[in-house]
């Protein structure tokens, strides 16, 4: 729908160019049109007129005499000029010639209807077709007009869910069971009618982006057979003003008469947001919910109409809508874990020619926290990858690197670091990854890379978890800091000197420290007093403080305390093991890129070399 807004807008500009048009025409040319023909006649022919009584209208001024025929179908005007004749009124009153202020100068009055109306309403329904015609050809065949009407047209919503199963969809088994009901419903409701069992009107499905929740609906639609209305909620609220409402009625008396069908509603929290009752809030929007709200109440459960309605931010739902009787069901549909990543890349592999030695395992591990859709994105790049290297099929190597390219950014061919700039990356990365290895509880390191990216990091180390991890013990949390501190460590250690290169390692870690205190309750002070509530755990979570000035002040005080505590460890771990850390960044400042087994082959080796030696 979204590609439909422009032509619209340029729809109104047309009509806006054709009324010019039209002003104009009927201002300059219907005058021109209208305007009857003059004629110049002899004093002569007009007493001859006047004997033979065939004057019809006569006017008379000081300069000239306007007159016309009896009855002449050519609405003719003649004129001549003033003679002195003193007996000239009486005679035409006697010719029965009719004597008018002034002679209509225009045509009779059904041509000049037919010229002012009827030609110009013409013109424009004409005009109006052809541009429809052609703004529903850009439209991409959808009808254009449909807008301005007060009612869509049902071919804007029904999408064809092109057989879109259940199997398509990878992971999310929990949400496909709990909608696997519905499916059911849709091929039988007699079985649950029978009962009394009523299914619910509205399934909310809650996730974060790209988790695959209009797939979902899209698979109960197909699985079910029955057809697929869908709109996105910033659509009721986007066009104009009082379309809303409208928009839902006729959404609903659509599904009615096409049910059993499913309705999903994308983006609900555009709409559904709560009404808080400000003045000047948004008016349209509150319309319309009202309006969805009255249509959900004014069905029966069973009679086949399934609404399906997807947000990543359910905390912000107004509680009308959630509300038993509307939409009380409510289906999760999180980021997959590793299993679900791991079929997930199988499902998308499916469509492209890969090698067969592919290890999905590895890069569902690497790709810890992706959602359905950055997975996609990650076949297609490597993909994209094989064939820029001129390959006909997906290596391994291919999806790694992809991973990179979208955890990081793409490499920068042309990047130019100095020598010594260079020297102070590998430090760097070095620093994280062997603080990292000397901890226990610390996340295997994969690989480490001193090729700058286009995200504008100049090197990274990557750390990949055997299995997802639901727990972090407090320990873990805190290696976590210090493996994050061990960059700038590793740069004060050797050069006495820092960089800017440790901002975003900062910024992490500072996040991560205060978590702890705020949220998890791991400082020795708050003990179990949750200091921070969080916003919108969806769409990246960020918290806002619940406490006051003073405890806040010793929030930040106990968070510097924390990540100084870590980056003092960091440092003693490199400053112990100085020779392995000259040794690892040599190694990576000449290959670039270092995999996990290279690295741990030479910290394990030069670990018993030292411990031999001392
Ligand atoms: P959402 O509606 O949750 O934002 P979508 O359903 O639009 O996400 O998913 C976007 C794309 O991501 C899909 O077209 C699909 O290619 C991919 N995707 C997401 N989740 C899955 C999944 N569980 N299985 C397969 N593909 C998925
Ligand atoms: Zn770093």
């Amino acid at each position: 729908m979204k590609e439909a807004k422009s032509p619209k807008r340029s729809l109104l500009y047309y009509y806006g160019i054709v009324l010019i048009v039209l002003l104009l025409f009927n201002m300059i040319v219907s005058p021109m049109l209208m305007q009857r023909q003059v004629v110049d006649t002899d004093y002569g022919t007009f007493m001859r007129m006047i004997e033979n009584n065939t004057i019809g209208e006569v006017q008379m001024d000081d300069s000239e005499i306007l007159f016309t025929e009896k009855d002449d179908a050519n609405y003719v005007v003649y004129r001549t000029a003033v003679l002195d004749d003193p007996t000239l009124t009486q005679r035409l009153y006697d010719s029965g010639a009719e004597f008018s202020g002034t002679i209509e100068q225009t045509m009779n009055p059904l041509l000049s209807f037919l010229i002012t109306f009827v030609l110009p309403i013409v013109i424009f329904v004409a005009l109006g077709q052809y541009m429809n015609k052609k703004l529903i050809e850009q439209a991409g065949g959808k009808n254009a007009m449909s807008f301005g009407l007060g009612k869509s047209n049902a071919k804007v919503y029904v999408q064809s869910t092109a057989g879109i199963r259940f199997s398509d969809v990878a992971g999310e088994d929990e949400a496909k069971e709990s909608l696997a009901e519905i499916v059911d419903y849709l091929h039988n409701p007699k079985k649950y009618t029978d009962v009394g069992a009523s299914m619910p009107k509205g399934v909310l499905l809650v996730g974060p982006p790209g988790t695959g929740k209009t797939m979902l609906a899209k698979a109960v639609a197909g699985e079910s057979n029955v057809p697929f209305f869908s709109i996105s909620g910033s659509e009721f609220v986007e066009m104009f003003v009082g379309m809303g409402a409208s928009k839902v009625r006729d959404l609903f008396k659509q599904a009615k008469e096409k049910a059993p069908c499913i309705v999903f509603i994308d983006e609900i929290d555009a709409i559904g947001k709560k009404r808080d009752g400000q003045i000047g809030g948004n008016d349209e929007r509150e319309q319309t919910l009202n309006q969805l709200l009255t249509e959900m109440d004014g069905f029966e459960g069973n009679n086949g109409v399934i609404i399906l309605a997807a947000t990543n931010r359910p905390e912000s739902l107004d509680p009308a809508l959630t509300r038993p009787g509307r939409f009380d069901r409510r289906v999760p549909v999180e980021l997959p874990d590793l299993k679900g990543r791991e079929e997930i890349l199988k499902v998308h592999a499916k469509k492209i020619r890969t090698e067969g030695n592919v290890d999905y395992h590895t890069i569902a591990r690497m790709a810890s926290g992706a959602s359905g859709a950055d997975l996609a994105n990650i076949i297609n790049e490597a993909a994209l990858r094989a064939v820029r290297n001129g390959r006909t099929s997906v290596t391994q190597e291919d999806l790694e690197e992809s991973i990179e390219v979208v955890i990081a950014g793409y490499q920068k061919k042309n990047a130019v670091l100095s020598d010594q700039e260079k020297r102070v990356v590998a430090y760097h990365e070095i620093g994280h990854a062997l603080v990292a290895a000397s901890q226990s509880h610390s996340a295997p390191v994969q690989k480490i890379t001193i090729i700058p990216r286009t995200s504008g990091a100049l090197g990274y180390t990557m750390q990949v978890e055997q299995s997802d991890k639901y727990l972090m013990t407090r320990v873990e949390l805190e290696n976590r800091i210090a493996t994050l501190t061990g960059g700038r460590a590793a740069e004060e250690v050797v050069f006495g000197e820092v960089t800017t290169g440790a901002s975003n390692d900062i910024e992490q870690a500072t996040k991560l420290a205060r978590s702890m205190i705020t949220r998890y309750g791991m400082s020795d002070d708050f003990d179990m007093v949750a200091l921070e509530t969080v916003n919108n755990q969806y769409l990246g979570g960020d918290a806002s403080l619940a406490c006051s000035a003073e405890t806040q002040r010793e929030i930040d005080r106990k968070v510097v305390a924390l990540v100084k505590a870590q980056h003092e460890k960091a440092r003693q771990i490199l400053n112990a093991n100085r020779a392995k850390l000259d040794e690892l960044a040599q190694f990576l400042y000449e290959k670039e890129t270092i995999t996990g087994e290279e690295f741990m082959q030479i910290f394990n080796a030069d670990g018993k070399k030292e411990a031999l030696s001392k």
